[in-house]
C-alpha cells in the first residue's frame, strides 16, 4: 500500500547472465515464491510485474527475463535500454559463468543506462558443497564495478527478497 505522499517508482528491471544460471528461477521465486527443478528454458520473452513498498517510496518492479538469447553471449540492446536495474547472475557451482558474469557487466557499462543499479547475483549458494566461486571473488568484482553483491538460492529463497529489497530501496534513492 502506498502512503500519501509516498512517491511510486516504476522501474524496468533486466536478468543478465548465462543460461541455467537461474535466472528465471530467482524471478518465478520472487514473484510467485514457487521454484522448479527442471525449470524449462524460457522460449519467448516473459514480462513479469512485482510491486515493493518501502517506507521512503513504492516501486512497480517490471521485469524482463531473456527469452533463452543469452545462449549466445549476447542480447540485444534493446533488452535492456531503459532499464532502471539489472541483476547479473552467476552460478556458484560454475567458474565459467562468474567470468562470463563479468563480460555482462562490461556490456551493460558499455551500452546500459548509466545510472543503472547493477546487483551481481551469485545464485545456487545451497549449492556449497560444490563451489568453485568463493563469496569475497563475486564481493570484490562487485565493489570494484559499483554494484552490490548478495549470495542467493532460488531453490532454498535463502536471500531473495532481500536481493529485491535492497534494488527497491538503491531505486529509491536514485530516482
Ligand atoms: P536460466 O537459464 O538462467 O533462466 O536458469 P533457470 O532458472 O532455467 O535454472 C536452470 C536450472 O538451475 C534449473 O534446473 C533450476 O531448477 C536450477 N536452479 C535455479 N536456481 C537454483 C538454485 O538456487 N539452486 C539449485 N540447486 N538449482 C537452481
Ligand atoms: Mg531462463
Amino acid at each position: 500500500m502506498s502512503r500519501p505522499g509516498n512517491k511510486i517508482i516504476q522501474a524496468k528491471l533486466v536478468l543478465l547472465g548465462d543460461m541455467g544460471t537461474g535466472k528465471t528461477s530467482l524471478v518465478l521465486r520472487f514473484v510467485k515464491g514457487q521454484f522448479f527443478d527442471n525449470q524449462e528454458p524460457t522460449i519467448g520473452a516473459a514480462f513479469f510485474t512485482q510491486i515493493l513498498s518501502l517506507t521512503e517510496a513504492t516501486v512497480k518492479f517490471d521485469i524482463w527475463d531473456t527469452a533463452g538469447q543469452e545462449r549466445y553471449h549476447s542480447l540485444a540492446p534493446m533488452y535492456y535500454r531503459g532499464s532502471a536495474a539489472a541483476i547479473v547472475v552467476y552460478d556458484i557451482s560454475s567458474m565459467d559463468t562468474f567470468t562470463r558474469a563479468k563480460k555482462w557487466v562490461q556490456e551493460l557499462q558499455r551500452q546500459g543506462n548509466p545510472k543503472v543499479v547493477m546487483a551481481l547475483v551469485a545464485n545456487k549458494c545451497d549449492l556449497d558443497q560444490k563451489r568453485e566461486v568463493e563469496n569475497e571473488e563475486g564481493e570484490q568484482f562487485a565493489q570494484e564495478n559499483g554494484m552490490f553483491f548478495i549470495e542467493t538460492s532460488a531453490k532454498t529463497a535463502q536471500n531473495i527478497n532481500e536481493l529485491f529489497y535492497e534494488i527497491a530501496k538503491r531505486l529509491a534513492r536514485v530516482y
